[in-house]
């Protein structure tokens, strides 16, 4: 099955680690805008220059830049999950006018705690972009990746006081894209407590369900 799926949920639920998974098991292409973001600033290009101004202070970037560049990456014609998008109800419904049709929306639920737990002690490694977290995902050798060798890196936007500033973007812009995939059936709600594994188990019985509901209704 060649699946189309968005991942919600609050930063730090775990979303990029589980695409990350879903991508190495299933051939579906992770996107996360926040990941194509971060690479734009590296680059210094101007879409990244300006992207910077917001994410530094956990706000959302215009949707037109987010867009853009989401465009570029997208191939609608295999599966793909998407990451980080859409964060308010515009850009949902760009990707309908756009007709890039999406299966489900995956709704992580998450507590207050686990969320703070999981950025500040979460690890990215600056040269293959691999998720780690010092307790939970540690990497073999201290701040060295385990696939690539490079080293790791805290994004500025995990400390803190940025991290409360994204939780309140997120719960302020949400609640209206969780709407729009419930009223098109297309809502699925999982518990994104707990480790990797049985968050990656809980999503399979998601998929597994959608399939068959799929075979039945023809
Ligand atoms: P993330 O890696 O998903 O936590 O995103 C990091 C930051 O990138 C966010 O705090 C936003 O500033 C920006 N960002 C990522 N995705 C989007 C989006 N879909 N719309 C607007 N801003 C975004």
């Amino acid at each position: 099955m060649n699946l189309k799926l968005i991942f919600l949920g609050p930063p730090g639920a775990g979303k990029g680690t589980l695409a990350d998974m879903f991508e190495e098991r299933k051939g579906w292409k992770h996107l996360s805008t926040g990941d194509l973001l971060r690479e734009e600033i590296k680059k210094k290009s101007e879409l990244g220059l300006k992207a910077k101004e917001y994410m530094d202070k956990g706000l959302l970037v215009p949707d037109e830049l987010v867009v853009e560049l989401l465009k570029n990456h997208l191939d609608a014609s295999k599966g793909f999950i998407l990451d980080g998008f859409p964060r308010n109800l515009r850009q949902a419904q760009i990707l309908e006018e756009e007709r890039i049709e999406v299966d489900l929306a995956i709704n992580f639920k998450v507590s207050a705690e686990t969320i703070i737990s999981r950025l500040s002690g979460r690890r990215i490694c600056s040269r293959c972009g691999r998720i780690y977290h010092l307790i939970n995902i540690p990497p073999k050798k201290e701040g060295i990746c385990d696939e690539c060798g490079g080293p790791l890196y805290q994004r500025e936007d995990d400390k803190e006081e940025v991290i409360r500033k994204r939780l309140e973007v997120y719960e302020k812009e949400i609640a209206e894209v969780l709407k729009f995939y419930k009223e098109r059936n297309k809502l699925k709600e999982i518990s994104a407590e707990g480790q990797a594994e049985e968050i990656y188990k809980r999503i399979e019985k998601v998929i597994v369900d959608y399939g068959q509901e799929r075979e039945n209704t023809g």
